[in-house]
């Protein structure tokens, strides 16, 4: 089923009880999901079928799907920088396979999206590991192509202009972002409304989160309650706009227990009301 342009969506965690993990998306007002990582025993074909049925038989859409892989963390940004995406070297290859089978288990799920961190990809492009990434990622996006799957690329860990370099050297016309404005500020990466204009035709999914910068040295800023940050929730659907960007509005809240409920359901409002206005006021120009 099609979706609305900028139709409200959240992150879906699929746990023990899928149905539960589902019904969850449901109580907070929305019906579209982008799904995190899926844990080892969802990735038989069997059990993406069992997911899909599911969803279907629930009337939420999964939108997109995140690799992740065993040994990340995102405590401090030198763990970052040693753990996360395809960069460390030691765990690549493994990795390169998690994606594939995580790529597989999209492909039967019906979702044409999949989506990764890649790490912190070096700045110097004549670093020797800068070119080994990016190879890395064109085999991984050529093997997305052959099932028509793009790969969206979350943002934060570079700045905008790295970033848009990054993915034109990879040379794939399947690779996209999935642009994340509250990482760029946690990070310290730079404005995230100037990044999203520099890579805004690429642009296939966001996520609606803020944040505040870092105050130490190393630290990852503080996530936020969605228009309690520095994002500027309201440009950033603004620019969103003004770039044509049709696809969901993914609210991504990374904290657990109610509270996580309560402010994913705010973020909802918050999000529909500076929508709505928005769009009404660009179809009156
Ligand atoms: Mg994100």
């Amino acid at each position: 089923m099609a979706l609305e342009p900028m139709a409200i969506g959240v992150m879906l965690g699929v746990g023990e009880d899928p149905r539960e993990s589902i019904q969850k998306v449901l109580d907070v007002g929305v019906t579209n999901a982008q799904m995190g990582r899926p844990g080892d025993e969802w990735l038989k074909p069997e059990k993406a079928k069992e997911l899909k049925k599911l969803a279907k038989q629930m009337g939420v859409t999964i939108t997109t799907v995140f690799c992740g892989f065993d040994g990340e963390s995102y405590d401090d940004i030198p763990t970052v920088q040693k753990t996360v995406g395809f960069v460390p070297k030691a765990p690549r290859k493994a990795r390169v396979k998690k994606a594939k089978e995580i790529a597989d288990f999209a492909k039967v799920l019906g979702v044409k999206v999949v989506a990764a961190h890649v790490g912190f990809v070096p700045e110097d492009r004549r670093d020797p590991e800068y070119r080994a990434i990016v190879r890395t990622v064109r085999a991984f996006a050529d093997y997305l192509a052959k099932s028509k799957q793009k790969l969206s690329l979350e943002t934060g860990q570079e700045t905008g202009p790295c970033l848009l370099r990054f993915i034109e050297d990879i040379r794939r016309p399947n690779v996209k972002v999935n642009f994340d404005p509250a990482n760029m500020i946690l990070y310290g990466t730079g404005g995230p409304i100037e990044a999203l204009k520099l890579v805004g035709k690429l642009v296939v999914g966001v996520h609606a989160k803020d944040g505040v910068g870092p105050t130490k040295k190393n630290q990852l800023g503080t996530e936020t309650p969605l228009g309690k940050g520095e994002v500027g929730i309201k440009r950033f659907i603004q620019t969103l706009i003004d770039l044509k960007y049709k696809g969901p509005l993914t609210i991504e809240r990374e904290i657990t227990g109610p509270q996580q409920k309560k402010d994913i359901i705010k973020a909802r409002k918050l999000l529909e009301r500076i929508r709505d206005k928005l769009l009404a006021a660009a179809a009156g120009k």
